[in-house]
């Protein structure tokens, strides 16, 4: 968590941006709930609790400098929420969502899985892809009484 929080600080200062304790508390919020999808109240929320002087528009543009400095991406996942989820370090292009219809959890596939689509993407329409957004609707490993997949893969992996 700290070699990380240096490394944003880092990002910030390149930007002639300070990690004051408003922005640091912020992005340890972010760094907790790494999993998650906060929206700024939520952020705003969790902030409080351990930097209770902080105010919501103080964690709003905190978070619009981290969008602007790739550090965190907004998405929506057809809410009308904006949400804050943190990237990847040194993943080019942003992660994908499963999205549960039935008991609503949001899952995350890290590794890209799109190189042959973006192949055909900058061949066929000659266009360079920066970056997507990816969501899956359906129903997730939980809800079907499925094994959690993430062990499966773990155990792929080791084999
Ligand atoms: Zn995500
Ligand atoms: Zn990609
Ligand atoms: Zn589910």
């Amino acid at each position: 968590m700290e070699s990380r929080i240096e490394r944003i600080k880092k990002q910030l200062h390149s930007a002639s941006y300070k990690l004051t304790p408003q922005r640091e508390a912020t992005v340890r919020v972010l760094l907790e709930h790494e999993d998650d999808h906060l929206s700024a109240e939520d952020v705003y929320l969790l902030v409080k609790e351990k930097s209770p002087e902080i105010g919501l528009a103080t964690v709003y543009r905190t978070l619009e400098l981290l969008t602007e400095l790739k550090v965190v991406d907004k998405i929506n996942f057809g809410d009308g929420v904006s949400r804050y989820d943190l990237r990847q370090e040194g993943a080019d292009h942003f992660h994908h969502h499963l999205i549960c219809i039935e008991c609503g959890t949001v899952d995350e596939i890290q590794e890209d899985l799109l190189g042959d689509v973006e192949k055909v993407v900058e061949h066929d329409w000659n266009f360079k892809i920066k970056d997507h957004r990816l969501t899956f609707h359906g129903i997730c490993w939980r809800c079907q009484g499925k094994p959690d997949p993430k062990k499966a893969n773990d155990k792929r992996d080791k084999e």
